[in-house]
């Protein structure tokens, strides 16, 4: 894995439209457009990543078409933590992970 620099990391705006998207403008200039529910598919919880395999529980594709962000709090200033419109309330993402799956196309697949 790629070492990101600080300023990748460092979220200097967060923003959330409606429960849909989450906008993340990073230190360096670059800015992340997450929809709810392929968020949601990359929850890297216990609960959603077997903490034994490391395999994927569930995925984008077991999430509900419809799924929105209730609510988005920053933890610390190292992670956002997700409440989700399905209930599920465990997710911890990890502002170095949230830059990793940023879905744009100049990042996509470039660290998956
Ligand atoms: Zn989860
Ligand atoms: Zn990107």
């Amino acid at each position: 894995m790629t070492v990101l620099s600080p300023d990748a990391t460092t979220p200097v705006e967060i923003r959330k439209k409606g429960g849909e998207r989450l906008t993340i403008r990073w230190a360096d200039g670059h800015e992340s457009v997450y929809l709810a529910r392929a968020l949601r598919g990359r929850c890297p919880c216990a609960q959603c990543v077997s903490e034994t395999t490391g395999a994927r529980l569930v995925a984008e594709g077991h999430v509900r078409p419809d799924v929105a962000i209730a609510a988005a709090r920053p933890i610390g200033n190292y992670a956002l933590h997700f409440d989700w419109s399905d209930g599920h309330t465990t997710g911890i993402y990890g502002f170095d992970y949230l830059r990793r799956i940023c879905p744009c196309a100049a990042c996509a697949g470039a660290d998956a």
